[in-house]
């Protein structure tokens, strides 16, 4: 019998509906858009959904038929013009490999176009129309997804990640296209249930090592031991997408059992809401880090601004870090990062060993603070590449454009073209930094650099200066979340 054929593709994007960076057509292709063999080839053996489904192709004898991969940095709503250049060619890919008996795709599931508020719904949509309802699709999203009925509607089976820091891409996409090929002998009749109790939590709080993810990733595992139960995902939601699906989702999939299915999210949708107040808070006022930075043994104390966190959607160009660890004297210290392009073009002209005097930051918009005036030293000149070390994203090419390291008063800062978060040692070691000789590690981030740093780390201390992606939703101007909604509302 001939090897089934099965597409691949992703289109990954986290869309901060108040990020001033929109996703244009070359904003994507600045993010590395790879396509046919390619796909393959860039995704082998590393930590990411795609790896997965190439060992699960192996295991189950599919042929797979690589169309298009592309992670877009989190950043405002993808163009018209993006969407439809990128979605249309995974749709002609489609349809030029016709016929094809199955698809498999790596979305994040808060992805906004702007024509397409449910830009992963309309994907599937398009998607499902151009194989025909007969043709299994099954997506891997992303736990920061934004589930919504159309997602569900247009896809026979869609899986979370399960992990926060995301950790289980790669098992996540073998799940995927295991289970598809479970569909494709007829094994199993998904059925999907999808229930959204009316909560907005924010992630500083939901990293799944700690309740109260912990606690309902906990059941969700005890309740997947049932062989009627395919997959349970906990998705957290990511609200500044500003949509109305935004906020926590239970979904669950069940073979053949559409009682079962509804029965278990709801039983779940419930337990989130009675754990709500467990997402609030985990943040420290600026001088609560003060004083955990004086208390310091050994170090380092790893400092971490969730408000400009680029994976978030956040510029990156914020200095409120910077401005504090001046104003505090830390040294040595070291800050990852500060996107500032003009300053990376004025420190590679001067050349390494050169003392500069720039403004810093704080460029983007007036939402992340001011630029700081500073005097430092061009120590390093870089192109910003690096591979993770893992164990998140292990084996991937970080690309932050070219980047500075700039000594300023004994704390070195990389200064980059691109905004990525830092999760990863090799940020700093690929820069001749090494991070645990640091008194202070100062990152934007979230949750994503525990994996990395929390081994490294003598405290975390999470704060949060201006900006969009805190822990703070009063400050955004939401127009499509559906109201009300915990915690901005009386409920
Ligand atoms: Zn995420």
């Amino acid at each position: 019998m001939a090897r089934p054929r099965v597409a691949i593709a992703e289109l990954s994007h986290e869309t901060n509906a108040f990020a001033r960076t929109r996703v244009d057509l070359a904003f994507a292709e600045r993010c590395g858009i790879v396509r046919g063999a390619e796909v393959i080839v860039r995704h082998r053996d590393t930590a990411t959904v795609i790896a997965g489904f190439i060992d699960a192709a192996q295991e189950a004898a599919l042929e797979l038929v690589p169309l298009l991969a592309v992670w877009i940095t989190p950043a405002g709503p993808v163009t018209r013009t993006a969407y439809e250049t990128l979605v249309g060619e995974v749709v002609h890919g489609l349809q030029a490999a016709a016929p094809i008996d199955g698809v498999l795709l790596s979305l994040h599931g808060a992805m906004v176009a702007e024509h397409a508020l449910d830009a992963d719904g309309e994907l599937l949509r398009r998607v499902r129309s151009a194989v025909g309802p007969q043709v299994p699709v099954v997506a891997v999203l992303d736990l920061h997804a934004n589930v919504s009925p159309l997602m569900v509607e247009q896809a026979d089976v869609l899986i979370g990640y399960h992990t926060y820091p995301h950790l289980d891409q790669r098992a996540r996409g073998q799940q995927a296209a295991r289970l598809l090929a479970r569909l494709l002998r007829r094994e199993i009749r998904p059925t999907v249930s999808l229930v959204k109790p009316p909560m907005l939590p924010t992630s500083q709080c939901m990293t799944t090592d700690r309740p109260p993810m912990r606690v309902l990733l906990d059941r969700a595992q005890q309740l997947e031991s049932d062989p009627r139960v395919l997959d349970v995902t906990i998705a957290g939601g990511f609200p500044p997408a500003d949509v109305p699906e935004a906020g926590l989702s239970a979904l669950v999939t069940t073979d053949d059992d559409p009682v079962l299915a509804q029965q278990l999210a709801e039983e779940l949708a419930a337990l989130a809401w009675e754990l709500r107040y467990g997402f609030l808070g985990g943040v420290a006022t600026w001088e609560e880090a003060a004083e955990a930075i004086r208390s310091i043994r050994r170090g380092p104390l790893v400092l971490v601004d969730i408000a400009d966190n680029p994976w978030s959607g956040g510029p990156g160009d914020s200095v409120e870090l910077l401005r504090f660890l001046l104003r505090e004297g830390v040294r040595p210290a070291a800050l990852a990062l500060v996107r500032d392009p003009d300053v990376v073009n004025y420190c590679f002209a001067a050349g390494t060993g050169a003392t500069v005097e720039v403004l810093l930051g704080g460029k983007t918009d007036d939402l992340h603070g001011p630029p700081l005036q500073v005097r430092g030293i061009v120590r390093l000149l870089s192109d910003g590449r690096y591979v993770n070390a893992g164990p998140m994203l292990a084996g991937v090419t970080v690309d932050l454009g070219r980047t500075v390291v700039l000594r300023v008063d004994g704390i070195d800062v990389l200064v980059t073209e691109r905004a990525e978060s830092p999760i990863d040692l090799n940020v700093f070691r690929a820069h001749g930094i090494e991070p645990t000789e640091q008194r202070v590690v100062a990152l934007k981030g979230k949750g994503h650099f525990r994996a990395a740093f929390e081994p490294i780390a003598e405290r975390i201390v999470l704060v949060e200066g201006p900006g969009i992606t805190g822990s703070d939703l009063s400050r955004l101007p939401f127009r499509n979340i559906r109201r009300p909604i915990w915690p901005l509302d009386p409920l």
